[in-house]
């Protein structure tokens, strides 16, 4: 299993254009792994960098992975496709927040210290991502264990009627 490291300077990726790419099992991903139902599968994520005319730095995040959730429903193996695609603003840590960006819907701001753990970023948003209530589209409840005749209520009331 690789341990390569993630931790990178965000604002120089996007600075260069760069291009990070890689992947990591989900079990090295603690959080998520205490997510899910089996911590099975990769994680593959990729950051491209891009400085706009304007010198405002972003960073292009892609994430997929195939997950095993619990149905909340029949509390059976779900596999949920997640892919994530989203756009970071940069910003050092005290930047007010550009208030244009804010209005847009398609890009996050992101408070980025000169390090920055790509896994963790990755693990936040895949967490983020996971549907609060996970749920087969078509599937039943567990069947419950049948109820026993002799302790079911209508059993309790005969008993007590044949005791009067
Ligand atoms: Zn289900």
């Amino acid at each position: 299993m690789s341990q390569e490291s993630f931790v990178i300077d965000l604002r120089a990726l996007a600075r260069d254009g760069r291009l990070v790419q890689g992947e990591v099992p989900v079990t090295r991903l603690g959080r998520l792994a205490g997510s899910v139902l089996e911590p099975s599968g990769t994680v593959v994520f990729s950051f491209q960098g891009e400085r706009d005319d304007e010198g405002k730095l972003y960073v292009d995040v892609h994430i997929q992975v195939g997950l095993a959730l619990e149905c909340q429903r029949c509390l059976g193996a779900l596999e949920w496709p997640c892919d994530v695609q989203n756009r970071l603003l940069l910003l050092r840590s005290g930047d007010p927040l550009p208030e244009d960006e804010l209005e847009n819907d398609a890009v996050d701001a992101l408070e980025v210290e000169p390090l920055t753990d790509l896994l963790a970023l990755v693990e936040d948003e895949v967490l983020l991502a996971l549907p609060l209530v996970p749920r087969h589209d078509d599937c039943e409840p567990p069947v419950k264990t049948g109820v026993d005749e002799e302790t079911s209520p209508f059993a309790v009331l005969r008993q007590l009627r044949g005791k009067v």
